[in-house]
């Protein structure tokens, strides 16, 4: 099976246009068309993670951290990120990653984490603004249903839990076609009054381009009308963050023992709040920016990592914050991905096997 089915399933799910506009994402070292044998994953790709892939036989390495991030200047063992890619090519192992795009999806890094707390009623804590278009376009109403079917068919018309969505207003669309045209109805030359439907649909940003080729691919006339209109809306299926409530509160002492517990954190640091707890927020990896999303949605506690003294100072009067360590919050999406790509290879009988790497790829040590 080549790379790019692999990669089809990933974007599907975590699309790279969700991803923080100066991210990295997708295939980092490899080819698309690499026929792929076996799979590993990781948060991030070390060369012990890489000599993993060689012994067992994976030849596609996903991890959640671009190793290529900042651009290289040069390609030699000098630095982390030359040594290791050029291992990788001359091991002619594929390296992909997933990273804010899959901090910014239902069943991504956070969604992952606050299920791992056992949060119900889960949702996106900081939806993406501007990820949302409306598609507009003015049918004849014999063939509406037909060009509806094609943009629903490119993911148009999706919202939340519910698929399909569209709105109708019948009306009538002229034309005259000049002596160029082969319009469908009518002569050209001669001015056409015809009783069209004007179907809108909203759609992701990054579905656009085929809900607009299979519009267009089922519209019967020459020139179809078309309108495309970014929307101010902030979806509920896009963002970074998520929060949740726990299904019964808790006090301070048991959640930070539930939290470092479900985490597999040696230590967190924390402060504020000394009452129950039962609406929670998290980010994954460093996420200091969204506590005050997390206060206005009237969290008791925010669970991320990465944060700074100042910050702990700050955020005390207002909510319990945890910080339980980057790779700590980050490393259970793994597993996720594991079952989404298990779930693929089974459905297409394929004998590929997925890995989740055996190497401890935490930077970080502690020392009591
Ligand atoms: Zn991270």
């Amino acid at each position: 099976m080549k790379l790019s089915e692999f990669q089809q399933v990933l974007d599907e799910w975590a699309p790279p246009a969700a991803a923080w506009k100066s991210d990295n994402v997708g295939l980092q070292v490899g080819s698309r068309s690499a026929e792929i044998v076996n799979i590993l994953l990781a948060l991030d790709v070390t060369m012990e993670v890489a000599r993993e892939a060689v012994q067992r036989r994976a030849n596609l390495i996903v991890t959640h951290h671009p190793l290529l991030f900042h651009p290289l200047r040069s390609l030699t063992p000098n630095s982390r990120a030359g040594e290791i890619a050029l291992y990788l090519a001359e091991q002619k192992i594929n390296l992909f990653a997933a990273h804010t795009n899959l901090d910014s999806v239902p069943g991504g890094v956070n969604f992952v984490l606050a299920e791992l707390f056992g949060l119900k009623n889960i949702s996106i804590l900081s939806p993406l603004e501007g990820s949302m278009v409306k598609v507009v376009v003015f049918v004849p109403n014999e063939h509406l249903e037909r060009v509806a079917a094609a943009m629903h068919g490119a993911g148009a018309g999706t919202f939340t839990k519910y698929e399909e969505c569209s709105f109708r207003t019948e009306g009538v669309g002229t034309f005259r076609g000049t002596h160029a045209a082969h319009p469908f109805i009518g002569v050209k030359g001669i001015l056409e009054i015809v009783p069209e439907t004007k179907l809108e649909m909203i759609v992701p940003s990054w579905k656009l381009s085929g809900a607009i080729r299979a519009m267009l691919s089922a519209h019967p006339y020459e020139e179809a009308a078309y309108d495309i209109i970014p929307l101010k809306n902030r979806p509920a299926d896009a963002g970074l963050g998520a929060i949740g409530n726990l299904p019964a509160a808790m006090s301070r002492e048991t959640f930070l023992a539930m939290v470092k517990k479900k985490t597999g954190a040696e230590v967190l640091r924390y402060s504020g709040h000394s009452g129950r707890i039962q609406r929670v927020a998290v980010c994954g990896g460093a996420g200091s920016e969204f506590i005050g999303d997390a206060v206005q949605d009237g969290a008791d506690a925010f669970v991320t990592a990465d944060v700074q003294y100042h910050t702990f100072q700050d955020a005390e009067k207002d909510i319990l914050l945890v910080d339980a360590g980057h790779f700590e919050t980050e490393s259970h999406v793994l597993a996720a991905i594991e079952s989404r790509l298990k779930k693929f290879l089974k459905a297409s009988k394929h004998p590929s096997k997925v890995y989740l790497t055996k190497r401890n790829t935490n930077p970080v040590s502690y020392y009591y």
